[in-house]
């Protein structure tokens, strides 16, 4: 669905770079009052609708955006700025409403749940593209992370996904807690000791913290969560064999944190392997935790990787790891090798 939906990007000629780096200042007028929102020509509609939603608070699906003469356009997330006749300055309309009940919002709402493999060669190539690293830069200058808890000297960082890597968000249950994955308070328990812990779901900060607070996770008494990030923390890229998608780059958490946190110390976990495409080495692709009525009594999936996390915690420096291989990590003798 998403290569459909980017295809007539895609089968676009490519815009001249000044285009695409240009940074446009666009007024949007919402329930009568004018926003202001910052983007440029290499960002997707997508990326428009988050940067409103900071703004005014209505999620990016729940948008409709309207100016004369571009009309439909404006409805495809997958088309770049630098494809519509947009300049800055110009005033665009919004329609939408503010969540209320972001439960309901949750299950009615269509996702893309399909991953991607993308090849080593072009991983590389969205990394060091000069236009990732800029939007990186914007998002570092635009993103306020609010810590809830101190950095700890000395401690790595665990970066977690929410959705399906901690929680089975698409399953129903009069209670939350039956849809946690298991052993989650157990893990977080034990990773605490070696890792200070970051929640960073592509959903509203709303939505964050209403689904750890209800799992008893930001609260706990055996851990704390140092900070919680949510979709305007990330970024959109473009894959020439992939089309337009988000991701989540760490460079953002590294840039706020640097005394603490690095490539070298950091993991983060997720269920969609092309979160991690601006840190490829940095991220362990978790099993999806889906049905949990059904897959509750035997995923173990938590209880396993918390063996794998505290034995690479020994190491000072594990950028050298490959965790797609975490369940073969053999701790004593591949340790020292790998830090040599
Ligand atoms: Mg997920």
């Amino acid at each position: 669905m998403a290569e459909a939906s980017s295809s007539s990007v895609t089968s676009l000629p490519s815009p001249s770079p000044s285009l695409t780096e240009e940074e446009l200042t666009l007024t949007v007028k919402w329930s009568g009052k004018e926003y202001t929102v910052r983007v440029c020509g290499d960002d997707s509609i997508g990326e428009l609708k988050r940067r409103i939603c900071e703004v005014t608070n209505v999620l990016p699906k729940r948008q409709k955006l309207l100016y004369p003469k571009i009309g439909s356009k404006l409805a495809d997330e997958s088309v770049l700025i630098c494809h519509l006749p947009l300049k800055s300055s110009l005033k665009m309309t919004m329609i939408g409403t503010v969540e209320d009940d972001i439960i309901v919002d949750q299950v009615d709402s269509s996702e893309i749940v399909d991953d991607f493999e993308i090849g080593q060669d072009e991983a590389v190539d969205i990394k060091d593209k000069d236009i990732n690293k800029q939007k990186l830069r914007r998002r570092i200058d635009q993103y306020n992370i609010d810590v809830r808890n101190p950095c700890r000297e000395g401690k790595k960082l665990l970066v977690l996904d929410i959705d399906y890597t901690l929680f089975d968000h698409r399953s129903t249950a009069e209670n939350p807690l039956e849809l946690m994955r298991p052993y989650l308070h157990e893990f977080l328990t034990a990773a605490y000791a070696e890792y200070d812990i970051i929640i960073w779901s592509a959903t509203s900060m709303r939505w964050v913290e209403l689904k750890m607070g209800q799992l008893g996770v930001l609260d706990h008494p055996n851990y704390k969560i140092t900070a919680l990030l949510d979709h305007l923390a990330m970024i959109t890229v473009h894959s020439d064999a992939r089309g337009i998608f988000d991701c989540k780059p760490l460079g953002l958490i590294w840039a706020k944190f640097p005394e603490y946190y690095s490539a070298k110390n950091t993991i983060m976990f997720d269920d969609l392997r092309r979160n991690f495409v601006m840190n490829p080495k940095n991220g362990l692709t978790i099993r999806p935790f889906r049905k949990a009525h059904a897959n509750r009594e035997s995923d173990r999936e938590l209880v396993k990787l918390t063996q794998y996390l505290l034995a690479i915690s020994k190491l000072d420096d594990i950028s050298g790891l490959n965790h797609k291989y975490w369940e073969s990590y053999k701790e004593d003798n591949s340790k020292r090798r790998r830090q040599a």
